[in-house]
């Protein structure tokens, strides 16, 4: 583990202020759920999934699927990426996982019903960013044409993992959003409380060949300020109240 001072100092001089959002549907809102899937949340899993339960990705899953019911009781557009791989094709640095055809690459059992909601869109991607992953081959992007589709004018972004595949998401949709490729999207907005991140501390990672130490409190902290510093906003609680308009 991460000596307390080491991360109260790093929150210190890497401070991330986090808001709170009430959403009243008067803003169209799209929750996106990055890979919450069994190869990286499930106890056992595979090579990326925890060795044991762990309490972080334990409250991103109950909170991402919180929101997503809510989301889907107010027939709200929802999409959710599902890292997923071709066998032959590897994704260095990682070891092989989420294999298609696997139970690694599906949905956690939480959020499963998912699959049967009509204002849910998948998408399966076989790479580390989504907006990237969501290119088709004929140049068309699945996560623009949802965001048009459906008059999107933000995004609230949860998942795993919060410095990796949330992240790389965050700064490409920011960066597209800023060069007017995302209509109508304004902004992206990370909930820190439904997303999550592996842990693996020095310690560990100085017996594995090739390993980076990845302490999961530190590098969840370090992913929210990265997305903050590139535009995102960050928030820490989430809450639902009647449209203004009505
Ligand atoms: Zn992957």
């Amino acid at each position: 583990m991460v000596s307390e001072t080491a991360i109260d100092l790093v929150k210190i001089e890497l401070p991330v202020d986090e808001d709170s959002m009430t959403l009243t549907g008067d803003v169209t809102i799209g929750l996106v759920l990055v890979d919450i899937v069994n190869g990286f949340c499930t106890v056992g899993a595979g090579h990326l999934a925890p060795k044991v339960p762990d309490k972080q990705i334990s409250r991103m899953v109950d909170e991402s699927t919180q929101l997503a019911r809510t989301f889907c009781e107010k027939k709200w557009p929802v999409f959710a990426f599902l890292d997923t791989h071709h066998p032959d094709v590897p994704e260095p640095p990682y070891p092989p996982h989420c294999i298609a055809g696997t139970d690694e690459a599906n949905l956690v059992p939480a959020l499963q019903w998912l699959e049967n909601e009509s204002n849910v869109t998948l998408r399966r991607k076989d790479c580390i960013d989504g907006f990237v992953g969501s290119f088709e081959k004929d140049g068309s992007n699945v996560f623009v044409d949802w965001v048009k589709k459906h008059q999107i004018e933000a995004v609230l972004v949860v998942g795993i993992c919060t410095d990796i595949c949330v992240l790389d998401f965050v700064c490409s949709a920011l960066s597209a959003r800023n060069r007017g490729h995302v209509t109508p999207l304004r902004d992206v907005i990370v909930y820190s409380g439904a997303c999550a991140t592996f842990d693996l501390p020095v310690h560990v990672a100085r017996n594995i060949p090739g390993a980076l130490a990845h302490p999961q409190e530190l590098m969840q902290h370090v992913g929210l300020y990265m997305a903050k510093s590139r535009g995102a906003k960050v928030v820490s609680k989430v809450s639902f109240a009647a449209s203004k308009k009505a």
